[in-house]
């Protein structure tokens, strides 16, 4: 082998191995550690992470992978041209930025973080608008320094979803709105509504956990190389695709909301765990996007689970679990139960339907504020504007509206159009699937996962980094992202839940 590409592979390997002891010390901290330890481990996360900068920023890797792209480049295999590709990326990302500004930025997200928590406690919207502005003038100057080709915003979004651009985006999520508005008014003026009384009551913690753990298990999820575990947000981490960890939490009043939470993450764990550890630990093994990952939870929590072969085929595994609280139900009414569509002012509690109209909401407040046509002070007020006309409700607070996710307390705008990327891309993979295997929905009803499993490995998990989402969903579904599968899956499901005809 090329010594050059040796050398980079030794340091490649480096960073890899130690961003997998801060990952373990970050689950630890969220799952295992004690109360009082808090100090100690900032602290500990801090040395490591100035020493992977140290290593990510290293002017001799710099050399090695310019040296690379420029001599040797077209003798190498596609995996290594990708890993070199790769990390000049995130080399440049690391190195572009002035340490002024990294600093600025690290210290408003720490600080920004503990201001939103307040703000939101006390529904104080002005409270946190200054971090905002900051926020918006540093991400400015950021996107500035590391992609002047791109719009500011744009810049932002490259950083999750990677060549996707709001020339991209906009008219997929007006398209989104055109149907998806008139949709949900039509199920708010049905008078039917799914019963879900039976998903009310009290579900023993044990039971909820061996239910959560079978349904994980039977999906695909390898506990020989991976734990299931209990924290505040459910999450996947871990260090390695050997040593994935997912978790979720339980309520004892609310048994649906853990085990989706657990399908959910089984299906970024099986991502992990399916990736191409063999090319190396090195880039090209790696996950591709936010977008991409996010399609693969949902693939499983939303176009698998929330289906009707799924429920049919475990409906009596949760009733035998819970069978005082179900026993009126059947696979009919749970299905129905599971799949109501009611708009609510949270975004993290939304159902399939609304939760779209929540992101595109918060998109367009991005772009506004990222092109000057809107402005911080006055967006409590856009908020309850746009809540209204997308979904027929106005929130009663900030809290419930404009302050309450985490995500602009850290600077992290351009993140939320992922969540929705992520759910059509889901759409248009599993339409694929049904297109090839065609006998898909009956191997759901038999709870005979492993065809699709393999089908997800096989066109996604084992590409790694090698393509670009847009290459990759080209190359899995035949096109380019086209948002008429996830309408049409819509429209169609919900149509038949809720009896309507004329949408
Ligand atoms: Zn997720």
């Amino acid at each position: 082998m090329n010594q050059h590409y040796q050398n980079l592979v030794q340091k490649l390997e480096e960073i890899t191995h130690l961003s997998g002891v801060m990952s373990t010390l970050g689950w630890d901290q969220e799952v295992m550690m004690p109360a009082g330890a808090g100090e100690a481990r900032a602290k500990q996360i801090a040395a490591l992470a100035g020493v992977i900068h140290e290593r990510m920023t290293d002017p001799a890797l710099g050399e090695c992978l310019n040296e690379l792209k420029e001599k040797d480049f077209d003798a190498l295999s596609e995996p290594e041209r990708c890993n070199i590709r790769e990390a000049l990326h995130s080399y440049e990302l690391e190195t572009k930025v002035s340490k002024r500004l990294v600093q600025e930025l690290a210290e408003l997200s720490s600080r920004g973080h503990g201001i939103w928590v307040m703000a939101r406690q006390e529904n104080k919207f002005s409270d946190f608008a200054p971090v905002l502005k900051r926020f918006l003038e540093l991400k400015q100057e950021w996107a500035q320094c590391v992609s002047p080709e791109l719009k500011p915003y744009d810049a932002n979004i490259d950083l999750f979803e990677r060549g996707t651009t709001m020339d991209m985006i906009t008219p997929i999520f007006e398209r989104l709105k055109q149907e998806l508005i008139p949709l949900i008014a039509a199920i708010r003026a049905h008078s039917y509504q799914p019963n879900t009384a039976f998903l009310q009551g009290r579900f023993a913690l044990d039971k909820q956990e061996a239910l959560a753990r079978k349904i994980s298990r039977d999906i695909g999820f390898n506990f020989e190389q991976g734990r299931m575990d209990v924290s505040v947000h459910p999450f996947c981490g871990g260090s390695h695709p050997t040593d994935v960890r997912i978790t979720t939490r339980y309520k004892d009043s609310n048994f649906v909301e853990s085990l989706y939470a657990v399908i959910h993450e089984t299906g970024h764990a099986l991502y992990e765990q399916g990736r191409p550890h063999e090319l190396g630990d090195l880039p090209a093994s790696e996950s591709l996007t936010m977008g991409i990952h996010e399609s693969q939870s949902l693939f499983w929590e939303r176009m698998i689970a929330q289906s009707k072969p799924f429920c049919s085929h475990y409906f009596d595994t949760i009733r035998a679990a819970f069978p005082d609280n179900l026993k009126s139900a059947t696979v009919d009414s749970f299905y129905r139960a599971i799949n109501t569509c009611k708009p609510d002012f949270i975004r993290v509690e939304a159902d399939e339907v609304t939760y779209p109209l929540h992101i595109i909401l918060r998109y367009e407040i991005e772009k506004g504020l990222f092109d000057g046509s809107m402005q911080v002070d006055d967006l409590p007020h856009i908020w309850n504007e746009l809540m209204l006309k997308y979904l027929g409700i106005q929130p009663p607070t900030d809290a419930l509206g404009v302050l309450q996710d985490s995500h602009w307390s850290g600077g992290a705008f351009g993140y939320f159009p992922s969540y929705t990327l992520g759910a059509m891309y889901a759409c248009q993979f599993y339409k694929t699937l049904l297109s090839e295997q065609p006998d898909t929905e009956k191997h759901i009803s038999e709870g005979n996962f492993t065809p699709i499993k393999q089908w997800l490995n096989e066109k996604i998990h084992r590409q790694g980094r090698l393509y670009t989402p847009q290459e990759l969903v080209r190359r899995v579904t035949g096109e380019a992202l086209n948002p008429d599968h996830f309408i049409g899956h819509l429209k169609q499901k919900y149509s038949e839940i809720y009896g309507l005809t004329s949408v």
